[in-house]
């Protein structure tokens, strides 16, 4: 079957030339045909001069680019590509790795994917998809996942209800697509959390931290820890290995609960630990100087560019209320996940509230995500994650 064709304006093929992977809907001159969402296009040049293939989104974002070559995308195409994002974690000590068994198995951009997230919890994959087009073929996408990871998959569970295009008519809906799976329990870094994917924010857990909670461990000896926006507890378990108090807030019940439940699983009952169900500001108005190390690790403040100032603003007021209170010759673990935050954003917010707060404030680490979370590097925005660990006197 013959493929749409859009034909960009002129001046408008320069990001494509550099490998971007989008097309956004105002860069198109004409579309030859009426593509439906999820179909896969030709993208041209204004001389007629081939670019891309890709899905297709009535939407800002028209065309999720699959390839710069003249190629069919087709099974063999998408087993190719899933197979590389495999190569690439096996060689990278993240697949096969006897203390982690919990990864992003494939990352949309990062993996040449766009709208495609795979994520690994000790035999069940979570699949997500954020675009009609891999919808569409979401069977044929597990098919080629369990064929290639070999006996390591035992149940995949396809969560994109919330993921695909609210302009779109397609609805998703959160079910088994290849056996099934009760929660399972996973190791990271030698320790355990239990993932339940049905209840979960994201697909269950944010892998993304993983390398960052590492960095933790480091600095907690004996300190009092405030783990802020705690969700599953991650930075809390990870805390507890050697440090004196560890205190785990959220807003959520749910997150509350899975956090004790996660202490627990590692420690036992230990009442080094407490959490607490409140929300994040007014509990940062009353804590004084009770904490050596606080960690900032908070939802997304802006998901849209138009918002943006807002969620600068929101991550300097965060910031200012730890800066503020923390003891002497304490340490901030400070983050954004915001995609629209850009790196250079985030810092200037976190180095506004330190002036703010006139303390004198040293930068430790910076911090971004670990590399089974790929940035392509023609895909700026894929870098998504950014943290700041900070010394404050
Ligand atoms: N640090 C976590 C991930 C945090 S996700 C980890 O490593 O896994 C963000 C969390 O912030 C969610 O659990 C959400 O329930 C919580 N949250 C959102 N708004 C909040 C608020 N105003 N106060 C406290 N917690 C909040």
């Amino acid at each position: 079957m013959e493929r749409i064709k859009i034909v960009l304006k002129s001046g408008k093929e320069q990001s494509i030339r550099r490998f971007h992977p989008w097309v956004f809907s105002g860069a198109i001159k004409k579309i030859y045909g009426n593509p439906v969402e999820g179909d896969l296009v030709d993208v041209y040049d204004n001389k007629g001069t081939f670019l891309a293939v890709g899905h297709y989104a009535p939407s800002s974002i028209a065309v999720r680019v699959l390839s710069f070559e003249q190629v069919t995308p087709d099974i063999s195409f998408f087993r190719e590509k899933i197979k590389r994002a495999i190569t690439y974690r096996k060689s990278i000590g993240i697949i096969g790795n006897p203390m982690i068994n919990v990864y992003r198995l494939v990352h949309g951009e990062g993996d040449g994917l766009p709208g495609l997230i795979i994520d690994y919890y000790n035999g069940v994959a979570v699949i997500q998809m954020h675009s009609v087009g891999f919808y569409r073929i979401r069977k044929e996408i597990v098919a080629i996942l369990v064929e290639l990871m070999e006996d390591q998959i035992v149940a995949v569970y396809d969560k994109s209800e919330g993921t695909i295009p609210h302009m779109s008519e397609t609805i998703g809906v959160n079910e088994f697509l290849y056996g099934k799976s009760d929660p399972v329990i996973v190791t990271e870094n030698g320790y355990k959390f239990k993932i339940d994917w049905t209840t979960g924010q994201k697909t269950g857990f944010f892998i993304d931290q993983r390398e960052n909670r590492k960095l933790l461990e480091k600095y907690t000896e004996g300190r009092t820890v405030l783990n802020m926006f705690g969700y599953t507890g991650g930075f809390s378990v990870y805390a507890m290995k050697n440090a004196a108090i560890v205190h785990t807030v959220d807003s959520s019940f749910p997150a509350i609960e899975l956090a004790n439940e996660n202490i627990k699983l590692n420690y036992g009952d230990d009442k080094r630990h407490e959490s607490f169900q409140v929300d994040a500001f007014d509990y940062l108005n009353h804590i004084k100087d009770q904490y050596d190390l606080i960690i900032l690790d908070p939802p997304a403040f802006a998901k849209h560019n138009n918002v943006l100032a807002n969620a600068l603003q929101g991550y300097k007021r965060l910031n200012i209320k730890a800066i503020e209170q923390i003891k002497p010759g304490g340490i901030i673990f400070t983050f954004s996940c915001s995609q629209v935050v850009t790196k250079e954003n985030f810092r200037k917010s976190v180095f506004a509230a330190a002036a703010n707060t006139g303390r004198s404030v040293r930068i430790l680490h910076q911090l971004s995500q670990p590399p089974d979370h790929p940035v392509n590097i023609y895909h700026p925005e894929s870098e998504y994650l950014k943290g700041l660990v900070i010394y404050v006197e």
